[in-house]
């Protein structure tokens, strides 16, 4: 099977994308969606996040409240690296665990921070999705309270558009409309059956 890793910056539209790649059948991996599942309450990474953090980060139900966790974690480099210690081993480890059980020429693994998790050999190929820094605040402002300053405050913390370039095989821009974007990604899709065709070992 062909690992595809999609990336790209906040509100760049990964999650439109996989979505229209799992139209077409591909199985989709989502590494924020691991992220948030092994800090669920009494997970492990649990523990250990609040052994770090401490008991300041949770909420009246005692599950870790992520808007108070970002906060710190946003201001403070050496605290993002820590909880990235925590975490990044776990959501590798995890992503194999899900390749390994899909079936289909390729699979998305969609990965925000590809880069700065250094995930890229877990994938064939690397697929940047890019749009212009106005679209991505204006995208994620219709969706979610964030202030603008709190968006670029997060958008400082990813790799640049240039960075993710250089390691991109493939790149999506996502700076008009759905059909658009929908073309670009039915195009992909018949590219990705093709190659996985090709690199298919022969059967005994
Ligand atoms: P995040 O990094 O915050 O998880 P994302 O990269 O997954 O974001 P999406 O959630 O797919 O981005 O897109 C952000 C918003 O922009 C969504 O509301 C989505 O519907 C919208 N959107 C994405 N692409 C387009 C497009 N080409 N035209 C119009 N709206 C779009």
């Amino acid at each position: 099977m062909l690992h595809i890793a999609l990336t790209g910056g906040i509100g760049s539209g990964k999650s439109t994308v996989a979505s229209m790649f799992g139209q077409h059948g591909a199985p989709v991996i989502d590494a924020d969606e691991i992220a948030r599942d092994l800090v669920r309450r009494d997970e492990p990474a649990y523990h250990e996040t609040v052994r770090a953090f401490g008991t300041g980060i949770l909420d009246t139900n005692r599950e870790i409240d992520r808007q108070r966790l970002g906060e710190r974690i946003f201001s403070d480099a050496s605290e993002r690296r820590i909880l990235e210690g925590i975490i990044h081993p776990r959501v590798r480890q995890e992503i194999i665990a899900r390749t390994t059980l899909a079936s289909f020429p390729y699979c998305i693994i969609v990965v925000p921070l590809l880069l700065e998790a250094n995930m890229q050999d877990l994938a064939d190929r690397i697929l940047v999705i890019e749009c212009s820094e106005q679209l991505q605040i204006a995208r994620v402002r219709t969706r979610s309270s964030l202030s603008e300053e709190r968006i670029r405050r997060i958008m400082a913390t990813q790799a640049s558009s240039a960075e993710r370039r250089l390691m991109a095989d493939d790149v999506i821009v996502n700076d008009t409309d759905l059909a658009d974007l929908q073309r670009q990604v039915d195009r992909l899709h018949g590219q990705y059956l093709a190659l996985a065709a090709l690199t298919r070992p022969p059967s005994a």
